[in-house]
């Protein structure tokens, strides 16, 4: 299952991160791209259960989409692909490139504070 992979490996970065600064980690976000799908359910149940016994037990995983984003053939703008409008936010025309899908990322980790 891809996001169990996924969930162990954020979990491994985010462990090393703990270590370095020595806080507990009390959230994280990933963003990740159209193709690179990743079902929220399936991803928080997979950190949970792989977090569980660590030092990121009970940490919450915020998972992100980022748009497709193409760009026109004919005005050269790059906009935001729509699926239900998939035509050019500036003149409408249905000729265009995808840009790269986004990489799976690991945006942000948020720790406990130490007052
Ligand atoms: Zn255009």
């Amino acid at each position: 299952m891809h996001e169990t992979v996924v969930a162990e490996s954020i979990l491994k970065t985010i462990l090393e991160n703990a270590r370095q600064t020595g806080a507990k980690p009390v959230s994280a976000i990933i963003s990740c791209g159209q193709f690179n799908v990743l079902n929220d359910e399936v991803m928080s149940f997979a950190f949970e259960t792989a977090a569980a016994g660590t030092f990121c037990e009970g940490m919450t995983l915020t998972v992100k989409h980022i748009p497709m984003r193409a760009t026109c053939k004919q005005c050269k703008t790059t906009f935001e692909f729509d699926i239900y409008h998939p035509v050019c936010k500036q003149c409408e025309s249905g000729e265009f490139d995808f840009e790269p899908d986004a990489p799976l990322l690991l945006e942000e980790i948020e720790f406990e504070e130490n007052e």
